[in-house]
């Protein structure tokens, strides 16, 4: 990052983000200690084909510097001559170069090269070694000797085939095909607006409720005389009634027949959206919004919701610094019911024997119940708000013990305070969890609360000078810290 130019606050920030993670595994059910993964990128994360790629670009630079010092030749292309030595995607990377001894060695001399400065793998099982106007054989040896598999063509690159006559539209099937898939995708959002009918297809496009006909009536589908029939065709507007105009290669019997009559009540209720001042012909109508037809806000925000659990897009928890960034994730994890709680764990297919609450053993562990409903953790914070001498909500939920609500009584400080105990506290009825059933220690409410003063008195008060809190007041009462003491005026 630092040869391509990256600040040093930038490189701060993706060390970070690379060695901040910590690891933990599941054994039979049960995570290990978190450790920290110290070398390569994580799979998964989306930061990794960023590094990634800057990592390749170091390949590149070795490739060109070769090409330069004459260690290795590319080939020539076209009338201009252009050469090519090689084409890199993200983790897949082409050399094109002459079919020589010399040449291939070196290829591989640069990627020994480029594997002792980047501490990456070239991965020889998976590479291939591709001749064009080669003998099999020379091939073969070849490849034998450099480690990787002899290819044939065509092979797939990119998704595209390589080594086909591209001019033959069967070869381009794969790749209509992958934007096929994805176009539908699109299309599951939107549906036909019809003006006329004239442009909407009967039975393939969505234009009459949140369902495609040919998948709904296949049968009647089967029995239409004309699969590409709009619906100009098949439906009667009569005064500002609809009816149904089937056209049958036979008439429907059995269960097309029950089908064919619900099909055209269906129609005779149809109702077309309307909003019809622009629209001068049918046209595809999105139905994640009911104002126009335009890519608004909503639009993109309704899609996020649609393609995203509901829980995700809640609006990110507020920091409080005043504790330590994992007591924070744990809050963000909560509130979007993101913890590995037992009933989670089982709805994930994990056998855990028994979805009950370690604790009370009463119900099923559920984000609300070990935080909050469970009356062995009601319990503690009960005995949390005596502490503090604030008298607790009528009823507990993770929701609003976790937001940070103001209160008019607390100075800004104070509620930054009072949040961030709150917090400590959600965080040790967790790890106690956690020890109960990992370790088996005994769930001893006074000894749970005292970690919990303890534990937010070591954070807060360092984090949080300014409140210069002493630990014998915190002990006794922590909103002394925190409420407004009323300010006489001197005039
Ligand atoms: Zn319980």
């Amino acid at each position: 990052m630092e040869n391509i130019g990256f600040g040093n606050r930038w490189k701060k920030w993706i060390f970070a983000c690379l060695s901040s993670a910590s690891i933990s595994i599941l054994v039979n059910g049960s995570p290990t200690r978190e450790f920290t993964p110290e070398r390569g990128v994580r799979q998964g994360d989306p930061l990794s084909p960023f590094l990634f790629i800057i990592a390749a670009e170091g390949l590149n630079l070795l490739v060109k510097r070769a090409m330069l010092s004459g260690h290795f030749k590319g080939i020539e292309v076209g009338k201009e001559k252009v050469i090519i030595s090689h084409l890199q995607y993200a983790d897949d990377t082409i050399f094109f170069g002459e079919w020589s001894r010399h040449n291939i060695l070196n290829t591989m001399k640069i990627l020994k090269c480029f594997e002792d400065l980047s501490g990456l793998k070239v991965n020889f099982h998976k590479s291939n070694l591709f001749g064009v106007g080669v003998s099999n054989g020379d091939l073969e040896s070849i490849a034998l000797r450099i480690g990787c598999k002899a290819g044939d063509f065509p092979f797939t690159y990119l998704g595209l085939p390589i080594g086909v006559k591209m001019n033959k539209p069967t070869h381009w099937l794969p790749v209509v095909d992958k934007f096929k898939k994805r176009l539908a995708e699109w299309k599951s959002i939107f549906r036909r607006f019809l003006k006329d009918g004239k442009r909407t297809a009967f039975w393939h496009d969505r234009w009459l409720g949140s369902f495609i006909l040919k998948e709904k009536y296949p049968r009647l589908f089967a029995l239409d005389t004309d699969k590409s029939c709009t619906v100009f065709d098949r439906v009667d507007l009569a005064g500002s009634s609809f009816s149904f105009n089937g056209s049958w290669l036979h008439s429907p019997r059995g269960r097309s027949a029950s089908d064919m009559e619900e099909l055209s009540s269906l129609i005779e209720n149809f109702t077309p959206p309307q909003n019809t001042n622009n629209v001068t012909e049918d046209s595809w109508l999105c139905t994640l919004t009911d104002s126009d037809n335009s890519f608004t806000k909503q639009v993109s925000a309704n899609l996020d919701m649609l393609r995203l659990q509901p829980s995700t897009v809640k609006p990110p928890t507020k920091r409080n610094r005043s504790v330590p960034l994992k007591v924070e994730l744990f809050v963000w994890r909560a509130k979007l019911h993101r913890l590995p709680v037992k009933l989670e764990l089982d709805k994930r297919g994990l056998d855990l024997g028994s979805v009950l609450c370690n604790i009370c053993q009463d119900s099923s562990e559920t984000t609300e119940h070990i935080l909050a409903t469970c009356p062995q953790v009601k319990a503690i914070w009960l005995d949390f708000y005596k502490w503090w001498n604030f008298s607790p909500p009528a009823e507990l939920n993770v929701a609003d013990l976790f937001s940070s609500s103001c209160s008019s009584s607390l100075s800004s400080i104070g509620s930054k305070i009072w949040e961030a105990t709150k917090w400590v506290c959600g965080y040790s009825i967790w790890r106690y969890r956690n020890l109960k059933i990992f370790q088996n220690q005994i769930w001893d409410i006074p000894s749970i609360l005292a970690d919990i003063q303890l534990s937010s008195f070591k954070w807060i008060s360092g984090r949080i000078k300014k409140a210069q809190i002493q630990w014998s007041q915190w002990l006794i009462n922590p909103s002394s810290y925190c409420v407004v003491t009323s300010r006489v005026g001197t005039g």
